[in-house]
């Protein structure tokens, strides 16, 4: 590990370390063949105390930093890609229940999250709107009925982590019926949604990659839930919520990426000493070395900004400062850097492992199909580009 630790972050680093090999790696192919969610492995990741660390401790977190989020991100996901963001995925709709939910919220659906009972989700993406948000057309129409004051939603979500098989989405709706065409993003609200629901409908999505995760389209046909799954004091909130996450999940992803990456290289490197062809290893030719070389140096080179990153966001949080474009220019700038990178460095994983890197049997393969979605979630390249180059011009 390069980057300087405290040492009690050093600690929390090798035991995310040493559960990754003892608890993860052993086990990882079965639930990438199975494509079953990794249950046994989240509850002995929660027994272990590594699942909800950022959450308050009142519900069973430990007000983790996001260094420290990062770090087992990072362990979890480079002892196995699949799994390791199945893990990481069960607290998606976490974040914004830790910020802004109520404490009788926080009690019922955060708490279950930190014992490894439940997952969770949040529910922005739509099937006609991804990049561009703040256009989403999920509607919630608050009524008064039998039940009391309620919302009735709906609509459709694409893409859910966690949406099926999840306990609850924290879904980004539209409250306003009144849109403004100039600021659409006014009007938004996060509406917590149980997947019990009657009218909620998931279906898991059969994707590339990330097989031991889940990902849903969902329908919600004037699914009720009660007004008081609002989150935060007033509606209109929802846009500015999800931004407030985004910022700390884009170095968090960043993060989980930057440990895929050197989960492919850990092996790749390993192959290289073992697999011998021209009567020597084939680490020993020049050509392999460099590749290597070049594997290592990107992670290491992704590993400084990721942690620049979350520390910085970290001391601005302990100072009180209101996130700005420099923290909003490094979060998109880890991100794209670490999955990008990743990406590269898979590949160049399955081709040290020649014509066994494009065998199922090899891990490298589904590391290599796995890391492709990071530079899609929360946010594409294209997006992290637009944000960078919207701070150098001042736009933000
Ligand atoms: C594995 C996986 C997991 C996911 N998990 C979740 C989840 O848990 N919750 C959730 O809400 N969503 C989730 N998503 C959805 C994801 O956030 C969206 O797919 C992403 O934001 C892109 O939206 P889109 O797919 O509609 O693509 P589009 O927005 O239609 O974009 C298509 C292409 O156009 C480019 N583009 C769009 N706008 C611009 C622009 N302004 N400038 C330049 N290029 C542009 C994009 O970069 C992309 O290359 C997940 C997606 C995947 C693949």
């Amino acid at each position: 590990m390069t980057v300087e630790l405290t040492e009690s972050q050093r600690d929390l680093w090798d035991r995310a370390r040493a559960f990754g090999e003892e608890h993860i790696e052993p086990v990882a192919m079965e639930y990438v063949e199975s494509g079953e969610w990794p249950w046994e492995v989240y509850r002995k990741a929660a027994e272990a105390g590594l699942i909800g660390l950022p959450f308050e401790e009142a519900y069973g977190g430990q007000n983790a930093s996001l260094v420290e989020q990062c770090l087992v991100a990072e362990a979890f996901c480079r002892a196995d890609s699949s799994v390791g963001i199945a893990l990481h995925g069960a607290m998606t709709g976490c974040f914004v229940m830790d910020s802004f939910g109520s404490p009788q919220q926080k009690e019922r659906w955060l708490e279950p999250v930190t014992r490894g009972e439940i997952t969770t989700g949040i529910g922005l993406t739509e099937p006609d709107t991804g990049s561009a948000l703040a256009e989403l057309t999920t509607t919630a129409e608050r009524v008064s009925g039998p039940a009391g004051e309620e919302y009735v939603i709906d609509g459709e979500k694409d893409w859910i982590a966690n949406g099926a098989s999840g306990d609850w989405v924290a879904t980004l709706c539209r409250t306003d019926p009144d849109v403004d065409p100039e600021k659409p993003y006014r009007g938004l609200s996060l509406i917590v949604v149980p997947t019990d629901s009657e009218g909620y409908d998931a279906t898991p999505r059969d994707r590339l990659g990330l097989d031991a995760a889940e990902h849903a389209r969902i329908t919600y046909d004037e699914v009720r839930v009660p007004a008081e799954n609002l989150l935060g004091d007033e509606e209109g909130q929802g846009f500015y919520q999800t931004l407030a996450w985004l910022e700390h999940g884009r170095v968090d992803i960043a993060a989980a990426h930057l440990g895929m990456a050197e989960g492919a290289f850990d092996r790749a490197l390993a192959f290289s000493k073992e697999r011998e062809q021209g009567g020597q290893p084939i680490g020993d030719y020049q050509g392999m070395r460099w590749k290597l070389a070049d594997m290592r140096k990107n992670c290491q080179v992704a590993r400084a900004q990721v942690y620049h990153a979350a520390r910085t966001i970290d001391a601005a949080e302990r100072e009180s400062r209101e996130v700005d474009q420099s923290l909003i220019e490094q979060a998109s700038i880890a991100k794209l850097f670490a999955t990008e990178m990743a990406c590269e460095v898979a590949e160049e994983a399955v081709q040290v492992f020649g014509g066994k890197g494009f065998a199922r049997e090899h891990e490298v393969e589904h590391f290599y199909r796995d890391v492709k979605a990071g530079t899609i979630y929360e946010g594409t390249s294209e997006i992290q580009r637009n944000t960078i180059g919207k701070v150098l011009f001042d736009e933000l």
